[in-house]
């Protein structure tokens, strides 16, 4: 049993200290949001992650899972202390580790024993270095303190499944002793384990991340090309995607990449590289096709609809993606905005969503509270996040809802045949109908 403290309570962090409490630790989390924390010490959950809340509840009650708006608390007593602060893009495209600074300053004010400090939040190589010194500077006792990068690579939306059956699990990592309390922490977890040094680590993250993103303009890319030329992207996706050397996991093309990863880590790696003098065209073209996605599928539906001024569209979805509240580069969002910026008039609908879109959109939406709502009246119907609830809709209820007949599926969730036996002119992403072949190149 470890007694663990975690600064940052977010996606990450309340992730982290919950399934690692239910692993059998000691752990304290803690974050400068006070309001965060009181709402959790009182049970409630800031954010949508399924399975979260039972198991945090659980850990609370067992009483090996705490909450304090003082980090001082979950630096004292802890023997090993996990940093999973926010890392958002600066204005040039860097990572921002003001707030891994912060964490930093904070563990060297109060550490009262030997301490081993991982960095969970993803951050520019050489972070941990920084960490280290600037411990090393601020600290006043003679305990000491190791520095270890340990990436978390869960994703949201299935972030405890993901975090309790990691793929692997990296640790960054220059210290004997570090590595074996870690490989210690999380031998319950039997997953692969690569230990690296500290720089390796940060870059795998980066990779890893990058990676991801470039697959999916890759597959975007390929969608355009697939509508132009009359093939289906779902059925080439999986055609290519069972060599196991390509793999089908981000090979469902849509709106573009989004939320609070993908998008800034690959701009920070692509920033990394002209800093080290490096090229990076891959990076810098993942990027431009992943910001054309969105254009292009506003104007798929111009040309479907024929102009957006005073038109009603319903959009279905406005979280990055199915199974979590979080709108942070959304791709939805960045089409709704499209589509109130061009004069249309936009209903909404989120099953978890809404308060975080609210707060991003203000009143240019209104929302609704099921999807059939939404349609009401709607020149077009939109399905802009892949939800499950989203995938057995009832087609021609939607239909007789509306005004219009226009179903434009960027997720390609329905099968273009029952759209239009369902009353629909039905377009979707890279997909073989006559409709969606003459309207690829707008
Ligand atoms: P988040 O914004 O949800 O949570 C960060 C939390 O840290 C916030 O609650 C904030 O109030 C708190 N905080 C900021 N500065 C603090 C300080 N000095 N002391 C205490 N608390 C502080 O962010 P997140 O999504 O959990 O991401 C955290 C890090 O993990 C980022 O670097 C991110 O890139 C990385 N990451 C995120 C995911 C994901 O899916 N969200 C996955 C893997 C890695």
């Amino acid at each position: 049993m470890h007694r663990i403290g975690v600064i940052g309570s977010g996606y990450v962090g309340l992730v982290t200290g919950t399934c690692l409490a239910e692993l059998g630790n000691d752990v304290v989390c803690a974050d400068t949001d006070a309001k965060r924390i009181e709402g959790l010490m009182r049970g409630e959950l800031p954010l949508h992650e399924p399975g979260l809340a039972e198991l945090v509840h659980a850990n609370q009650a067992s009483g090996r899972l705490s909450f304090t708006p003082d980090v001082g608390d979950a630096v004292r007593g802890r023997n090993i202390i996990f940093i999973a602060v926010g890392t958002p893009a600066r204005d040039d495209g860097h990572l921002d580790v003001s707030h891994v600074r912060d964490a930093a300053i904070d563990v060297a004010k109060y550490v009262d024993g030997p301490t081993i400090v991982v960095n969970k939040s993803t951050v520019p190589v050489q972070t941990a270095d920084l960490v280290h010194s600037l411990i090393a500077q601020a600290k006043t006792s003679a305990h000491e303190t190791t520095v270890v990068s340990n990436p978390e690579f869960l994703r949201e939306g299935s972030a405890v499944v993901d975090f309790m059956h990691p793929d692997r699990i990296v640790i960054g990592v220059s210290h004997e002793g570090a590595e074996a309390a870690l490989r210690e922490l999380y031998a319950p977890l039997r997953a692969p384990l690569l230990v690296t040094d500290p720089r390796t680590a940060e870059m795998i993250k980066l990779v890893s991340n990058a990676f991801l993103a470039t697959k999916i303009s890759f597959i975007n890319e390929i969608a355009n090309i697939c509508a132009a030329v009359g093939a289906d992207v779902r059925d080439v996706a999986a055609g290519a995607g069972a060599d196991k050397r390509i793999g089908a996991a981000c090979m469902q093309p849509g709106l573009g990449f989004g939320g609070s990863c993908l998008p800034k880590d690959t701009l920070a790696l692509h920033r990394i590289a002209e800093q080290a003098d490096v090229g990076a065209p891959l990076l810098e073209a993942a990027l431009s096709v992943n910001a054309a996605q969105v254009r292009r599928t506003v104007a798929r539906l111009i040309a479907l609809v024929g102009g957006l001024r005073g038109r009603t569209i319903a959009v279905l979805g406005l979280a990055f993606k199915a199974g979590t509240d979080d709108t942070r580069e959304s791709p939805a969002i960045a089409f709704v905005r499209s589509l109130v910026a061009d004069g249309a008039i936009v209903v909404a609908h989120d099953p978890a969503a809404e308060e975080r879109a609210g707060r991003e959109l203000g009143t240019t939406v209104r929302f609704v509270a099921h999807p059939y709502d939404a349609a009401e009246g709607a020149d077009a119907l939109v399905i802009a996040t892949a939800w499950n609830e989203y995938t057995e809709l009832d087609l021609a209820e939607l239909r007789r809802h509306m005004r219009g007949d226009v179903l434009l599926d960027a997720r390609n969730l329905y099968d273009p045949l029952k759209a239009a036996a369902a009353g629909f002119r039905y377009a979707g992403i890279g997909r073989s109908s006559p409709l969606s072949a003459a309207l690829a190149s707008p």
